[in-house]
């Protein structure tokens, strides 16, 4: 049977001591949730422990130790076996935090009272109200807004307001409830963060999108218009391909954006507390296209963005706080899921059985429908046939055991290994002619003889004759993979000019 502790908090919350010393380290957090459990482990299995401290309490922490499936925990300070999540707190400074003021910082910089409720408030005209939502915004952006989507009207494209500014307790509940369903997410702002607070910020939906705008931006046509011209009505997108925020600057131009990576925008689709998988498109390139699977792998990420200013193309990429792993909610816990392991049913079983095996039935189905709608969403958006490449970029950790040795002691991979080059650097390929080619420059490779299946895109192309090219390096040398992009480009282009002799 579980004990639950009565803990009390009454000496750590020291909202009335200040300049309390408690050891060198120690940190102090405040609260953004409503109410707070503490765990006598770092995990959550753990045992719960009641506690009192709700919104605005401020606690010390010594340490905080980080959890790949679960949230990472705070170790608070001075007592044993006691954490709490992270996830649940801001840290404040030591020195600048003002309780009278109450003042944190916001995404913009611009400080803003925790309470802050802008002055100005009006409920959006209903015309342009999305169902029966009573959304409020400030009533200075009105003006602009009601010109923007009278003018996307009269282009044929209708376009409702679906949020806009939410309250503290609406921001803290929808926070709760986000971080309930996947504690590492990273689509709910902290709601001491949010713009939402801001009155400046407003969700737009269509009639063909409706009220599924997280999850999936129909309608491509009209969301083009949108982003194109709402810089010229004061509007700016923020962070969500659905979410504008009003500085009142306009541009004749297109916003000043990330030229790659944001001006190509086909879409982005939004698997709800899932991920958001970006698929883009920058010119054409008739023989690749390229993915980036792992949105911790940085330099993996540099490389598609030399890519697709070189080369052009079509890409995929899977936004994911910077992640390695997809979080999945099932009933009040998060199961991770690597999204390279989630190509073939076989693959997806063994991962679950590899590593969330007390999961009953009923969950495993429900995270085996999660990670193959994934599946479904990236491999119906990647431009890939038999007459088109696919080329991966991942970039490995340095202290990770990657390396072409872990493929050489391995009956079902052929190896080439050049001893001058990093052994974490290396290509790997589906095809016995890629395998020469990249050999015959001197490159580390590893050719996938036989199909042992894990599930990854590489298993999948071999299963359906797929062209693929992995390229891996370490983590920080991206030049060196720019580089090894460069040389794919060419072992692509001869495979061609062989095909059509
Ligand atoms: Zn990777």
């Amino acid at each position: 049977m579980k004990k639950i502790l009565i803990f009390t908090f009454s000496f750590i919350i020291i909202n009335t001591i200040s300049g309390y010393a408690f050891g060198e380290t120690a940190r102090r957090y405040m609260i953004i949730t409503n109410s707070v459990f503490c765990k006598t482990a770092p995990s959550s299995d753990s045992t719960d422990m009641e506690t009192d401290i709700g919104f605005g309490s401020v606690i010390l922490g010594e340490k905080v130790i980080q959890n790949e499936t679960d949230f990472d925990y705070i170790k608070l300070s001075g007592k044993k076996d006691c954490y709490v999540p992270l996830e649940m707190t801001i840290e404040v400074p030591l020195v600048s935090f003002s309780s009278e003021k109450g003042a944190l910082s916001s995404e913009n910089g611009k400080d803003l009272p925790i309470f802050f409720v802008p002055d100005d408030l009006m409920p959006i005209n209903k015309m342009y109200s999305f169902g029966d939502n009573r959304v409020l915004a400030k009533k200075s952006i009105l003006k602009d807004l009601y010109a923007m989507l009278s003018d996307a009207k009269k282009n044929g494209h209708k376009f409702y307001v679906a949020n806009g500014f939410k309250d503290l307790q609406v921001r803290i509940k929808e926070y709760e409830e986000a971080i309930r369903l996947n504690p590492k997410q990273t689509l709910v702002p902290k709601p001491v963060h949010s713009s939402s607070a801001t009155g400046l910020v407003i969700d737009l939906t269509d009639n063909v999108t409706g009220s599924n705008f997280e999850y999936e931006l129909k309608n491509d046509k009209a969301w083009k218009w949108i982003y194109e011209n709402s810089s010229r009505y004061g509007f700016r997108t923020s962070g969500k391909s659905y979410r504008f925020e009003y500085s009142g600057e306009r541009s004749r131009r297109k916003p000043k954006t990330d030229k790659i990576f944001d001006e190509a925008i086909n879409k982005r689709i939004e698997i709800p507390s899932l991920c958001t998988v970006h698929v883009l498109k920058n010119s054409t390139n008739k023989r690749a296209s390229f993915i980036w699977v792992h949105h911790n792998e940085k330099s993996a990420g540099k490389t598609l963005k030399y890519a697709l200013s070189k080369y052009g193309g079509h890409s995929i990429y899977i936004i994911n706080g910077d992640k390695r792993n997809v979080y999945i909610p099932y009933n009040r816990r998060s199961y991770f899921i690597d999204p390279n392991r989630i190509y073939t049913p076989k693959g997806i079983e063994k991962y679950l059985d590899r590593h969330h095996r007390k999961l009953n039935k009923n969950g495993r189905r429900s995270i085996y429908k999660k990670a193959e709608k994934l599946k479904d969403t990236i491999l119906s958006s990647i431009d890939w046939t038999e007459k088109k490449y696919l080329i991966a970029l991942h970039s490995s950790r340095p202290g990770s055991d990657f390396s072409i040795e872990e493929f050489n002691a391995k009956n079902s991979y052929l190896t080439y290994t050049n001893p001058d080059h990093n052994p974490k650097n290396l290509f790997f390929t589906t095809s016995l002619q890629d395998y020469y080619f990249f050999k015959s420059r001197g490159y580390n490779v590893v050719y996938q003889r036989s199909i042992e299946d894990d599930g990854s895109l590489s298993i999948y192309a071999a299963k359906n004759n797929l062209p693929y090219i992995n390229i891996e390096v370490v983590e920080g040398d991206d030049k060196f993979q720019q580089k090894m992009l460069d040389l794919a480009i060419e072992c692509v282009n001869q495979h061609f000019k062989e095909k059509s002799l």
